[in-house]
């Protein structure tokens, strides 16, 4: 597929509206990567590449100079000003990657610099795009913001921007959407990236399950974020929360019981469909929604949810779930897909058996790159959080390599079927919606 091919990737750094369009040329798959009225290339794309890169043709099995350069993309539209990066994998998993040097450039400016050291330097990658159920398209690889909260998470999003991160997971409950909208903000205004280059991911709180309150719930994270719409709306769990005030986001009694509400999720969805025709979210999707769940919503819905965000990691690797949902172009949304990794206690086990560091020893990998590689191969659109730099482009460059089926096979083998957010709280409940009580 994909990696087996050397491939040549081409195009704009911003703009997750981009589409791609792939040709195969003497043996290279090239992606292009077309946006808007930006239409990449053709004949000035290949001069550029011939004067400003000589060695563009060397080592590489089939690839010349002159093939990029004979207009071979088709497109005659002489838009190079648009190029940003270029780089390509060999089928021998040597990546390279150039920046455009600033002369083409037609936006570039000191407030771009960081982005545009990290183009110079190649360490910015761009993430292939998935097309959901209502024709909006998904960056198949997020960033998570779980627990980054205030200056690390202000510090991790600004620089997961710089380095090509595009889709971002928020949630009210994670009471950070604030410090996320104040960075969008901050690097829109230095041209870094344009908010339709972003995908934003922020969640319903199970205490507004109440369909009198969604609309007030969502206006309230549109608010936080500062933006005038979400692009992702989802609700982040079944089971709903008594509400008692904005701030009481997990209400108990005396004894420490969490109070939980009876409202019916698909009530609460049917009230998001509305947020979907004022304009204010793009897209509508799910949270730990079972099968039955899932099906419940897809019977009654007048909007189809366009994913699931569920656990999904090689310990917990949601096979049958995802089968599922693929059937009814649902895409799953992979989260903690590292399992929260505790290295002193050597967990999760996957990140630390022998038959895991040999696949990641073959691509010069991490266990973590392999975990997360294997979420995107088998179809998931993982969502890792970190707060730290090197780990931040540790999890986002996966995108040059691709496991065998037999690799996956043995990444399969580490399913052990135990969540490691299993929502005890309301489990010990028994409440009707919990979704985790079936198989899947
Ligand atoms: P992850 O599996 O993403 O693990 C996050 C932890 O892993 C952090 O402690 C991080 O530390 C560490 N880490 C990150 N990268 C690496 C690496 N390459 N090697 C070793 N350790 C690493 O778990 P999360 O639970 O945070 O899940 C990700 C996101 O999914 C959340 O942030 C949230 O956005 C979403 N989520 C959604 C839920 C839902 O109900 N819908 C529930 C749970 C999560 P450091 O920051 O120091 O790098």
């Amino acid at each position: 597929m994909v990696i087996a091919l050397p491939q040549l990737i081409i195009g704009s750094m911003s703009s997750s509206s981009a589409c791609f369009r792939d040709v195969t040329v003497g043996g290279v798959r090239i992606i292009q990567r077309l946006h808007g009225n930006s239409r990449v290339l053709g004949r000035q794309f290949g001069d550029s590449c011939h004067r400003f890169y000589p060695s563009f043709d060397r080592g590489y099995t089939g690839v010349s100079a002159d093939t990029v350069k004979a207009s071979t993309l088709g497109c005659s539209a002489l838009t190079s000003s648009k190029i940003r990066h270029i780089s390509r994998t060999s089928s021998a998993g040597r990546s390279e990657s150039w920046s455009v040097p600033l002369s083409f450039g037609s936006v570039c400016s000191s407030s771009f610099s960081t982005a545009t050291e990290h183009r110079r330097r190649g360490k910015m990658v761009v993430v292939p795009s998935v097309k959901l159920n209502d024709g909006s398209e998904m960056p198949v690889f997020g960033l998570g913001t779980y627990l980054s909260k205030e200056n690390e998470g202000v510090e991790a999003l600004r620089h997961a921007i710089d380095i090509g991160y595009r889709h971002i997971d928020t949630a009210f409950f994670y009471q950070n959407e604030k410090e996320v909208g104040q960075v969008i903000k901050e690097k829109i205004a230095a041209g870094v990236v344009k908010r339709e280059d972003l995908y934003i991911v922020t969640k319903l709180w199970n205490i507004y399950h109440d369909p009198a309150k969604v609309e007030e719930a969502c206006k309230k994270s549109l608010d936080n974020l500062g933006l005038d719409y979400i692009d992702l709306y989802l609700m982040h769990f079944p089971v709903g929360y008594k509400f008692i005030d904005d701030n009481h986001l997990l209400p108990k009694d005396e004894a420490g019981t969490l109070q939980l509400s009876d409202y019916d999720y698909l009530d609460t969805y049917k009230a998001m469909e509305k947020l979907v025709k004022k304009g204010w979210v793009k897209s509508i999707g799910i949270s730990n929604f079972n099968s039955e769940q899932t099906d419940r919503v897809l019977q009654n819905c007048e909007i189809k949810p366009v994913t699931n965000q569920v656990e999904c990691h090689p310990g917990f690797n949601q096979k049958k779930l995802i089968e599922f949902s693929k059937q009814r172009d649902i895409v799953i949304t992979a989260y903690s897909p590292l399992a929260r990794p505790n290295p002193a206690e050597k967990k999760p086990a996957f990140l630390f058996d022998e038959k895991m560091l040999a696949i990641a020893e073959k691509y010069k990998k991490t266990p973590s790159q392999i975990a997360l590689r294997y979420l995107i191969d088998i179809g998931t659109v993982p969502i890792p959080k970190s707060a730290n730099k090197k780990r931040l482009e540790e999890n986002i460059n996966i995108f040059d390599f691709k496991l065998t089926e037999d690799e996956i096979k043995v990444v399969d083998s580490f399913h052990t079927g135990e969540r490691i957010n299993p929502f005890n709280l309301v489990k010990a409940q028994n409440h009707k919606y919990f979704p985790f009580a079936l198989e899947f």
